[in-house]
């Protein structure tokens, strides 16, 4: 039977519930932070709570208990879900209050909500050598991408459209034809020079776990990285293009907007930083 962590104690997933004045449901007012498993380890422990952390100040809402704790319940709800290739989801709203705009008083505790849910490992390694397909949508989020926030609706409505076109991803490009990052994922090109190339950190993309890892362990393989945006037409022109995200690290893009990418196969880069993360953070455990 799934489970899920509630405020403090496990719940059959079918019956779990916060309050119907829960601030996440009723204000978006909540962040999040997702995990990926490989081989019943959590990918990127460290990446992952350091982000939290910065979630959690940028909204002003409060951490329910300390990372060391936090962790063992992480390790908690995986065990009890079977876990051994998936995720592991944590959502933390600013708790349950009358509803009014304005953040409620002190005595009211933020909501924690963990559960875990197993992946089919061959689905994703399949995903891997055949590479995804990628739409463009017009940027529509709010200025502050950056934050893990589970308002999620422009990316929820772009993923669709994604799905709808038989892609797997959309890609959000800004009114000069930039392309800031994906709905669940980063964005990253290969060039005719052969840097790779991602949208630089700021305000208008998340700060991804796995993106940050990539450039470093680019960087180790002596790759060229090369923060510097790039538009779709560099993007259709491209050696290579791939997103990074934990549940899919390193994933090539074989077209874009039904342009193939190179040759439409997945290239040697994407699959080689995809072995390297996987090797190196295996290792880590
Ligand atoms: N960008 C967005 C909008 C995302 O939602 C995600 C992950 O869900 C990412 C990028 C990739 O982040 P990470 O590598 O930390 O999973």
């Amino acid at each position: 039977m799934s489970v899920a962590y509630v405020n403090g104690a496990f719940r059959p997933l079918a019956s779990a519930g916060v309050h119907i004045e829960d601030r996440g449901f009723q204000f978006g007012d909540a962040i999040y932070e997702v995990w990926s498993v490989r081989d019943g380890r959590l990918l990127d422990v460290a990446g992952h709570l350091a982000r939290l952390a910065r979630s959690l100040r940028e909204t002003r809402i409060r951490a329910p208990m300390p990372d060391a704790s936090l962790m063992i319940v992480v390790r908690e709800t995986m065990r009890r879900n079977h876990v051994r290739d998936g995720l592991v989801y944590l959502q933390i709203s600013r708790g349950a209050a009358p509803r009014d705009h304005g953040f409620p008083p002190d005595s009211v505790k933020p909501t924690i909500v963990i559960t875990a849910k197993s992946m089919n490992r061959r689905e994703l390694d399949r995903r891997a050598e055949i590479g995804v397909k990628v739409v463009t949508v017009p940027e529509q989020r709010w200025a502050r991408c950056d934050i893990k926030s589970v308002n999620l609706l422009p990316n929820v409505l772009a993923k669709q459209q994604a799905r709808e076109a038989g892609a797997f991803e959309a890609w959000f490009v800004d009114s000069d034809g930039v392309v800031l990052e994906g709905t669940s994922s980063n964005a990253w090109i290969v060039d005719a020079q052969g840097r790779l190339r991602t949208q630089p950190l700021s305000n208008r993309i998340l700060h991804g776990v796995t993106r940050a890892a990539l450039g470093r362990i680019a960087a180790e393989h002596q790759m060229r990285v090369d923060e510097t945006p790039f538009t779709v037409a560099e993007a259709q022109a491209a050696r290579e293009a791939f997103i990074s995200s934990a549940t899919n690290p390193a994933i090539a893009v074989v077209a874009i907007d039904s342009k193939p990418i190179g040759d439409g196969k997945p290239g040697p880069v994407a699959r080689a930083l995809r072995d390297y993360y996987l090797g190196a953070l295996a290792a880590k455990g």
